[in-house]
């Protein structure tokens, strides 16, 4: 179902609940989510743009390049790369690329957090990106439809990250 046929059909069952007409329905959810998006908390810049490496943020990271999907490296982590790279072999790059993906308890542990703190990240960035969007105009279900997601879900991310987190 696309996300604009979800929407007719949130506004076609609150206008059956609530005996309204169905275009103040479907204004009442569309004001919905604008409170959504303009209630969300505005993460600082610090924190929105980092190396998705080593964590460090622009000042401490020289350069920070973007990459797809809101993740960015730095210059010294570049540097880092190409040299291990330069360094190994594809035997080596195999086995790094089994330890990955099977990791100690002590190694999964420790990359546990680094986890979290890029989900909020992303998460960051996503509601920011929605912000930005909705400020230039672009209509909800065309955001969501660009999101790959429907508009239920995407009110559902904007309202978890109202939430205060508190590590
Ligand atoms: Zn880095």
């Amino acid at each position: 179902m696309t996300t604009n046929k979800h929407l007719k059909r949130r506004a076609r069952s609150l206008a059956a609940s609530t005996g309204q007409p169905y275009a103040t329905a479907l204004r009442r959810i569309r004001s919905q989510l604008e409170d959504r998006v303009s209630s969300v908390h505005s993460p600082t810049p610090e924190t929105v743009v980092q190396c998705s490496f080593c964590a460090k943020s622009e000042p401490a990271a020289q350069r920070l390049v973007a990459g797809p999907g809101g993740v960015f490296i730095c210059d010294e982590c570049v540097e880092s790369s190409a040299k291990l790279i330069a360094q190994s072999g594809p035997e080596e790059s195999a086995q790094s690329r089994a330890a990955y993906f099977d990791p100690t308890i002590e190694v999964a542990m420790a990359r546990l957090g680094g986890l979290v703190r890029r989900a909020d990240l992303v998460e960051d960035q996503i509601v920011n990106a929605v912000r930005r969007l909705r400020e230039q105009g672009s209509d909800w279900t065309l955001i969501a439809a660009a999101a790959g997601v429907s508009i239920e879900y995407l009110q559902e991310r904007l309202d978890r990250s109202k939430q205060p987190r508190s590590y």
